[in-house]
């Protein structure tokens, strides 16, 4: 076979040149020409079978032999070597042989240099491939591992600052009832019930930050008991009345069926984000406006809404709001924790973030509603809980605890105004 022939006759040649011209690229650094003559052996198998797959072992095994480095600053690529060594071929066939003797080894090995083109080219993208998702991996390891040591950070402070916190406010109650009996200087209680009133909010925050760390790390566990949400309701107006009708705000809590139904549900944690929700409500909506209850039955399902006159939110924050420490962008910082209950009186951002994860572990959704931002036209927002109805208790020895009550009557409902 001539084409053979002239591709061994060019052999010593292009061995030299390709060592010369190549020996310090980066994919070949050992036994370069050695490397080179297995090529050039296995290009002469495939010209002369006519299949140019030979090539495949060798082309894989150089691409393999890329460092983390020529990935890394993009040096050394698989195919600029293949084209390195067509141009090498070319002009030592031109330099060796008579031109019509290179034309034919040319048309020989050109079928040969193009799969090992498509070849080089389809190996680099893979690698590029994997090394891209394992330095993704990477990131998303570090993530991970920086999302867990801020959970453990909360968790871990959260604990250390509760133990001291109990001392104070033990101490603090201490000294008030001392003083009660032996004192009737007004500045003094002032003083005292700073510290109790400053105490407690701290323990609400830390609180918080506990059942932050519990819903992160999937720990919350629920209390199934018997519920009724208008029990639940009465609750919260009791607790909110005063400070509607400080703040001329209409507070209503609508009854609507299944209100008064039986369901098993952790109460107090409802209560807890009713409670979140609501508190929010008030401080978000301006004096003079209306914060309304009501709810529906759906198949399976409550969905019970919180509808508010207030400031509402963007469009593109009422995700956002759900997140844990969440500063939306209309938000004051400068207001965070400046009261629980004043007009846009802040906070740490923990409300939504422990309401959702507690209304999840029921099973259900939370979200909200709102036209947008706007502080003087207050297009207001609704607040959304669909709540699955358990009319069962979890577990036997609940039913059996709770027996007598699937026998009772619906409790009565009255709407709640103020
Ligand atoms: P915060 O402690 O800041 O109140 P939350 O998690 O309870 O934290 O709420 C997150 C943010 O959602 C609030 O800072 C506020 O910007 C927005 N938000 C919540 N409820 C309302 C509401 N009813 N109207 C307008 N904005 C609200």
């Amino acid at each position: 076979m001539r084409e053979l022939e002239l591709l061994q006759t060019l052999r010593p040649l292009w061995i030299d040149r390709a060592s010369q011209v190549m020996a310090r690229g980066v994919l070949l650094r050992e036994d370069f020409t050695s490397q080179l003559e297995r090529f050039y052996s296995l290009l002469e198998q495939a010209v002369e079978t006519g299949d140019p797959a030979w090539l495949d072992s060798i082309l894989a095994s150089w691409e393999s032999s890329h460092t983390q480095t020529d990935l890394e600053d993009d040096s050394g690529s698989l195919t600029s070597f293949i084209a390195a060594i067509t141009r090498i071929t070319a002009q030592t066939a031109r330099e060796a042989l008579a031109p019509s003797e290179a034309l034919d080894l040319l048309t020989a090995v050109t079928p040969c240099f193009t799969y090992a083109f498509e070849k080089s080219a389809h190996l680099e993208i893979q690698t590029r491939v994997n090394y891209v998702s394992d330095r993704l991996e990477q990131v998303q390891q570090t993530l991970e591992k920086l999302d867990r040591s801020k959970s453990d950070f909360i968790a871990v402070a959260a604990h250390e600052l509760k133990t001291p916190l109990t001392l104070v406010e033990g101490y603090a109650s201490m000294l008030r009832e001392s003083l009660e009996r032996k004192t009737t200087d007004p500045t003094e209680s002032v003083l005292i019930n700073g510290i109790h009133n400053g105490t407690r909010r701290l323990q609400t925050i830390i609180n918080d930050m506990i059942d932050v760390s519990l819903i992160d790390n999937n720990l919350l566990s629920l209390n199934f008991q018997p519920t009724w949400l208008n029990r639940l309701f009465t609750v919260l107006y009791d607790e909110l009345k005063q400070v509607a009708r400080e703040r001329n705000l209409r507070l209503e809590f609508k009854p609507f069926p299944g209100s008064s139904d039986l369901m098993f549900a952790d109460s107090e944690r409802l209560l807890q984000v009713f409670r979140n929700i609501l508190t929010n409500a008030v401080k978000y909506t301006p004096d003079g406006g209306s914060i309304i209850v009501d709810g529906r039955k759906l198949p399976g399902f409550l969905e019970i809404t919180f509808a508010d006159t207030g400031i509402g939110i963007e469009q593109d924050e009422t995700f956002l709001i759900f997140e844990k420490f969440s500063r939306p962008r209309t938000s004051n910082p400068s207001l965070h924790s400046s009261g629980k209950t004043k007009f846009k009186g802040g906070g740490p951002g923990l409300g939504l973030h422990i309401a959702k994860g507690i209304i999840e572990s029921h099973g259900g959704t939370i979200w909200v509603e709102s036209p947008g931002y706007d502080e003087h036209a207050c297009p207001g927002s609704t607040f959304h809980v669909l709540l699955p109805v358990r009319s069962e208790p979890p577990d036997n020895r609940m039913a059996r605890l709770f027996a007598p009550l699937s026998n009772q009557s619906p409790l009565e409902d009255t709407p709640k105004t103020q």
